[in-house]
């Protein structure tokens, strides 16, 4: 699970986060790119192709979608329990 305390500094405030790729539980972004491919309207990727959040999903189609990037983040590294 996404490690709500090693949130990503860039991504905008709500539910949905990446962490930071310095998470000390081993499960920081490691640049995959599946999330900002398959959801760029909400996933962007930083200067060192890390993820972070830049828009929360507010309709049932966006948050499934989004839930499908944390879902196929290969190393768990998207939440849906931030703030
Ligand atoms: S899917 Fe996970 S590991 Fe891949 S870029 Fe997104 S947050 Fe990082």
């Amino acid at each position: 699970m996404a490690n709500p305390k090693m949130k990503h500094p860039k991504n905008i405030a709500g539910k949905f986060y990446c962490t930071d790729p310095d998470d000390d539980n081993g499960e920081g972004c490691i640049a995959c790119n599946v999330c900002y491919t398959g959801a760029p309207d909400f996933f962007a990727e930083d200067e060192d192709g890390n993820a972070y959040v830049i828009k929360q999903p507010t309709t049932d189609e966006d948050v499934e979608l989004c839930v499908e990037q944390l879902e196929a983040c290969p190393v768990g590294s998207i939440g849906d329990d931030g703030e």
